[in-house]
């Protein structure tokens, strides 16, 4: 099964995804994960991201499709496959659903996590990311176990630099300007499923159980 978890920055997408992979069976596609390796790997796409990530703009799409096409054929995706901040725009919507439609396949469900911009900022701005695994914690609603140390991999864990204060801001205008519209587009296309963000981990997590047991 193909699933979207759509949602501004902050909602918990990448909270989730764990569980739903688990769940479902299939990997975690998240754009902006990818994007942080190349930026760590110091590639040229790393270089070319970095310039748009940091004003908290979106990556042009000829960029973004490319890379999700690329991961889309390698083989743990033969069966579905969890896109988490993919499609961000119509463009990327529209290159994904005939993608899909090329291989039979079609999108199953999109969990759409809703949250009010005031507690997205309070998220973002407490958010540690750690720089070797990208698994996302908390400082006051689910830190690491040992300060500073990844609790899956031992690695560092870090305020992202596009978490500062002014960048979450111009992400959520961001969000609201161009991603917000792409969900009318998904609505009569695919089950969408929306999902109060703004409670606790474990109950968001198992409100998405429940949607995609349908
Ligand atoms: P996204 O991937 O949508 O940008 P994250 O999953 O990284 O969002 O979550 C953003 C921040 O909010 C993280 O610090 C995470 O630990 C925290 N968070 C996620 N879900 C919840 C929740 N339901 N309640 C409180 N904090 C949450
Ligand atoms: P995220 O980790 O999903 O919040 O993404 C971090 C940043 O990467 C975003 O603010 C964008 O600059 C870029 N990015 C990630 N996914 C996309 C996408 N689908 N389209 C354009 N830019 C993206």
């Amino acid at each position: 099964m193909d699933v979207i978890l759509f949602g501004p920055p902050g909602a918990g997408k990448g909270t989730q995804a764990t569980a739903i992979c688990g769940t479902l069976s299939i990997p975690h596609i998240s754009t902006g994960d990818i994007f942080r390796k190349h930026l760590k790997e110091g590639t040229e796409l790393g270089q070319l991201a970095r310039s748009f990530i940091d004003k908290g703009q979106l990556v042009p799409d000829s960029v973004v499709c490319d890379i999700v096409a690329s991961r889309l054929v390698e083989t743990d995706c033969a069966g579905g496959a969890l896109l988490d901040g993919f499609p961000r725009t119509v463009p990327q919507a529209e290159m994904l659903y005939a993608w899909l439609e090329s291989q039979g396949r079609q999108v199953g469900a999109v969990i759409n996590l809703q949250v009010d911009d005031a507690v997205l900022v309070a998220r973002l701005s407490g958010r540690r990311t750690c720089l070797s695994c990208g698994a996302t914690y908390h400082v006051e609603h689910n830190p690491p176990a040992e300060n500073g140390k990844c609790d899956r991999c031992e690695g560092d864990v870090v305020q992202r630099k596009d978490d500062s204060e002014d960048t979450v801001r111009a992400r959520l205008q961001t969000y609201a300007n161009e991603t917000a519209p792409v969900l009318a587009w998904l609505t009569p296309r695919s089950p969408v499923h929306s999902i109060h963000g703004n409670q606790a981990i474990n109950q968001v997590q198992s409100d998405i159980e429940e949607a995609l047991r349908g």
